[in-house]
C-alpha cells in the first residue's frame, strides 16, 4: 500500500442494476464486468481510493422527465451490482443526474485525499461518463478513461464520447492493462 501517494482515485459510474442488467441494461455494460473489477483489485492493491457513484432518483429529479423512472433511491435497480459489490475502505456516493460532480460531496472528498486525477469507469460512456468528465475537467482534474471500462449502448456513441473527452477535456484514453501495468511498476 501506498497510502498518502494516492493523488489518483478511480470512480465507478452508475455499475447499478438499472444500467447493467434491468431497465437500461445491456449486454455491453455486463461485459465490462470483470474489466472494472480487475481494475479496481489493482486500485485497492497500489492504494488508490475507489468511488462509486450511482444514480439515487428522487420524485421530481428533471431527469426523470427525460428518460422516465429509473434507478430510484432505495429500490432494487438502485443497487451496485453484484459482482461489484464495494469494499469496506470503498466509497460510495449518490448523484441525481449525469455528473458525478453535481451536488455531490465528491469534489470535498477528492480534495481531502490531494487527488489531482480522476480516472473514469461505467456507464454510459456518453451520457454520465462524458458529463462527468467535463465537471471533472472545469474543477481542474486531470482525466483517464480506460476505453474497456466504459461502455454504451452502441459501439458508436462510445467511440464518439471517448473522442469528444480526449479533444475537450483532454483526457487521456487507455486499455486498463496499459493502466494496471503503470501502476504496478510506480
Ligand atoms: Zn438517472
Amino acid at each position: 500500500m501506498i497510502m498518502g501517494f494516492g493523488m489518483k482515485a478511480v470512480l465507478v459510474i452508475d455499475m447499478i442494476k438499472d444500467f447493467v442488467t434491468g431497465k437500461f441494461g445491456s449486454p455491453r455494460a455486463r461485459q465490462i464486468i470483470p474489466t472494472i473489477r480487475a481494475l479496481l483489485e489493482a486500485a485497492r492493491r497500489v492504494g488508490y481510493p475507489v468511488v462509486y457513484v450511482c444514480d439515487a432518483h428522487r420524485p421530481g429529479d428533471p431527469e426523470l422527465r427525460v428518460w422516465g423512472e429509473h434507478a430510484m433511491e432505495g429500490s432494487e435497480g438502485a443497487q451496485i451490482v453484484d459482482e461489484l459489490s464495494p469494499q469496506s475502505e470503498d466509497a460510495v456516493f449518490k448523484k441525481h443526474t449525469y455528473s458525478a460532480f453535481f451536488e455531490t460531496g465528491l469534489h470535498g472528498f477528492l480534495q481531502d485525499r490531494g487527488i489531482r486525477e480522476v480516472i473514469l469507469t461505467g456507464v454510459v460512456t456518453n451520457i454520465c461518463v462524458q458529463h462527468t468528465a467535463a465537471d471533472a475537467h472545469f474543477r481542474g482534474y486531470e482525466i483517464t478513461v480506460p476505453e474497456d471500462c466504459t461502455a454504451a449502448v452502441e459501439d458508436e456513441l462510445h467511440r464518439q464520447a471517448l473522442e469528444t473527452m480526449k479533444q475537450l477535456y483532454g483526457a487521456r484514453i487507455v486499455k486498463s492493462t496499459e493502466l494496471m501495468q503503470e501502476w504496478e511498476a510506480q
